[in-house]
């Protein structure tokens, strides 16, 4: 069990009236994020949803000679395995954990009953699904249309929105697969940052960055991403609620 002033790390569990958060948090469990450690893999039944507070994951597309590249980054701003209350589809994505953290996880069918009862649960659920739609859509141009210096730079900066702190725990192994390239190309790549001074420092794991320096290299998709994303988020925190707040069985006719 948990309190609510123990989930307002997640910012979808803290869009939540009380009486709609009540629904979910007698199953939400507490637990901890390992880096590197998959969450799910493609064609897996998707048996738990993982609420984020802290650290970043990232959906990993899959191809079948081995090769890997990122369709979306989330952590305290979404969820993994949420779209599992679109129909019993397997994962279509590998979710991998790049930066350790902690979530709130709760059985998929817990989360699915609850989003049958709850208008409130419904429009956190569309609010990020249009997020995620933004990630892959403008992603899928940017990946066409984009260098890859500022490709990494994009991700660079989403990371360090999630996890706030300038020396990011990233190996190049990481960056290669979310890149969906070589080794040697995330070499050059970084080599290249380090010259511009948008990389401080490359070691151990750890890459410390310059953050408006990197804002600078990144293609405008970052910023459009990620106004898109808040514009999202706001018109769902502020759209009109009919529902009272302490309604205890909302839309049980629906
Ligand atoms: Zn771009």
């Amino acid at each position: 069990m948990m309190d609510r002033s123990g989930i307002v790390g997640n910012r979808l569990l803290a869009m939540l009236p009380p009486a709609d958060f009540g629904l979910l948090s007698p199953y939400l469990q507490k637990i901890s994020l390992e880096q590197d450690a998959g969450l799910m893999r493609t064609g897996d039944r998707i048996e738990q949803i993982y609420f984020p507070h802290s650290g970043a994951i990232s959906f990993m597309l899959d191809m079948t000679n081995g090769q890997t590249v990122a369709t979306a980054v989330v952590g305290h701003d979404g969820a993994v395995g949420i779209l599992s209350v679109l129909g019993p589809a397997r994962s279509s994505v590998t979710a991998v954990v790049r930066v350790a953290g902690t979530a709130s996880q709760i059985p998929a069918s817990r989360f699915l009953a609850a989003f049958r009862q709850s208008s409130a649960i419904r429009e956190a659920v569309q609010a990020h699904t249009r997020a995620l739609l933004v990630q892959f859509q403008h992603g899928a141009a940017c990946n066409a249309l984009h260098p890859v210096e500022s490709r990494a730079a994009r991700w660079l900066l989403h990371i360090h929105d999630l996890i706030d702190r300038d020396d990011l725990p990233l190996t190049q192994e990481s960056l290669s697969q979310l890149l969906g390239v070589r080794r040697t190309t995330v070499t050059q790549v970084i080599q290249k940052l380090r010259a511009d001074g948008v990389v401080r420092s490359e070691r151990r794991g750890l890459i410390e960055i310059d953050r408006p320096r990197l804002e600078k290299a990144a293609c405008e998709c970052y910023e459009i991403m990620r106004d898109k994303t808040e514009h999202i988020m706001h018109e769902s925190t502020e759209a009109p609620n009919d529902d009272a707040p302490v309604r205890a069985a909302p839309d049980a006719a629906g």
